[in-house]
């Protein structure tokens, strides 16, 4: 009896040892998965600026071309070389919100003015390559928001948002982005009147790396990563991300609503 006692310990425990190599195994392929996917979209995504800038520089050096055109050149490189910035701060500050979420400084942050800013800088980073009506809408023009949280994360949230709403909008198409006050809460909204997304899409988007893919004439180039980083920016903020559509071609309205700090309190 000792002996088969013994027998099934031993056996236990080489069932146990071989379970735990079966899920470490599982994970390890896992990640190694999700590292071929990062390496292949952001890969992607970094060579199609890097050929462009590489196509403008190369006409400015082999081509004659008028004082005028070289401005042209000199602008579309410099509006490649800012795509590749926020690429590049996107997969960081997606690597860092997953690996060290004591790092984030929060501050008071005065969210009508750094929205109204997100606004303009997209506004101008358009402007050339895209025609668009945009409307910054603020029933509460005369009252200033604020709320606590990290000023350059919420920047890029909103930046995140307002780009894709021209990305997947056509031409011509209209945005509307505002901000709103529900009791504690401050909510504000970008809606377009573009591509919209399906409803059972809806909470996918929110996945990292998942694009929707569609036989659109607009062929919209991304990582997957945005709306994944938004959601962890969020997340920190402990406020809620959501999106709303009627469906495909109808547009679409993102919900960011973050707990309000009252005027006059220090935090
Ligand atoms: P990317 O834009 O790089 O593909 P995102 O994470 O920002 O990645 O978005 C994920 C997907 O959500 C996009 O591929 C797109 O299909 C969809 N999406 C995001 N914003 C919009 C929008 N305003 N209108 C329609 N579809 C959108």
């Amino acid at each position: 009896w000792v002996i088969l006692a013994q027998g099934c310990i031993l056996m236990g425990f080489i069932l146990i040892a071989l379970y735990m190599i079966f899920v470490s195994q599982r994970r390890l392929s896992r990640i190694t998965k999700m590292q071929d996917t990062i390496l292949s979209s952001v890969t992607h995504e970094l060579k199609t600026p890097l050929a462009s800038i590489r196509l403008y520089a190369e006409t400015m050096l082999l081509r004659a071309v008028s004082e005028e055109e070289k401005k042209k050149f000199l602008r579309r490189t410099l509006s490649e070389t800012e795509r590749l910035q926020r690429l590049i701060d996107t997969v960081l500050i997606s690597a860092r919100l997953e690996s060290d979420k004591s790092s984030l400084a929060h501050v008071r942050v005065n969210l009508s003015e750094l929205f109204a800013n997100c606004c303009n800088q997209v506004k101008d980073r358009f402007s050339e390559s895209r025609s668009f009506d945009f409307q910054l809408n603020s029933p509460n023009d005369e009252k200033e928001f604020f709320v606590w949280g990290n000023p350059y994360h919420l920047s890029m949230l909103f930046d995140n948002l307002l780009d894709n709403a021209v990305k997947y909008t056509e031409k011509g198409g209209s945005i509307v982005a505002g901000i709103l006050q529900k009791k504690e809460v401050v909510q504000v909204f970008i809606k377009d009147n573009g591509q919209g997304i399906e409803k059972n899409n809806l909470k996918k988007v929110f996945k990292k790396f998942y694009r929707v893919e569609r036989n659109s004439k607009l062929k919209v180039q991304g990582s997957g990563l945005g709306l994944s980083v938004c959601h962890s920016i969020v997340k920190e903020h402990h406020g809620k991300l959501y999106a709303m559509s009627e469906g495909l071609n109808k547009g679409t309205t993102f919900y960011v609503e973050l707990q309000r700090l009252s005027p006059n309190s220090g935090r």
